[in-house]
């Protein structure tokens, strides 16, 4: 397991994508703008939708927020990232800003979606040991994980 000082982990990802080992980084600088009301609807959104996985997957004792965040904000190749501090129960979700999406704004919320769903079952395999050879194994699990779980939930909503 890879600690920050705090007691902190910080898992950079590719959503979706090939599976791909990144070395932990420090957590990205959060997006500046002024929230536009794209922006605003999309982090309502986001917020309903981390509400709702996070009980589905038992996380309900977590603290969990989702903030945006630009690419160049976030570790190379990477669109999303979550960073846990596991005694005080509290996680940040990064999700791509709404200004890097070339989408319509439905195809960008499901995206976004799949980003937070993503995140999400890293956060519940955060009491397995982790290391830095099992990285890759666990994005390809994770990846294939989530959208199963995303394409269910968008069968039988
Ligand atoms: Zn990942």
């Amino acid at each position: 397991m890879r600690a920050a000082s705090i007691g902190c982990v910080w898992a950079a990802c590719l959503v979706p994508g090939l599976a791909q080992a990144i070395p932990p980084q420090a957590p990205p600088q959060i997006a500046q703008n002024q929230p536009s009301s794209q922006n605003q609807a999309a982090q309502e959104f986001l917020n309903a939708k981390v509400a709702r996985w996070r009980e589905r997957l038992g996380l309900e004792n977590w603290r969990i927020s989702v903030v945006m965040a630009h690419r160049a904000d976030l570790p190379p190749k990477t669109m999303g990232g979550i960073r846990w501090d596991k005694p005080a129960k509290s996680a940040v979700i990064w999700v791509l800003d709404p200004s890097e999406y070339r989408l319509s704004f439905r195809e960008m919320l499901d995206d976004m979606e799949l980003t937070i769903v993503h995140e999400l079952v890293h956060l519940d395999l955060a009491s397995l040991p982790r290391g830095q050879a099992s990285r890759g194994s666990e994005e390809r699990a994770v990846n294939s994980i989530a959208r199963a779980m995303l394409d269910l939930d968008r069968k039988n909503p």
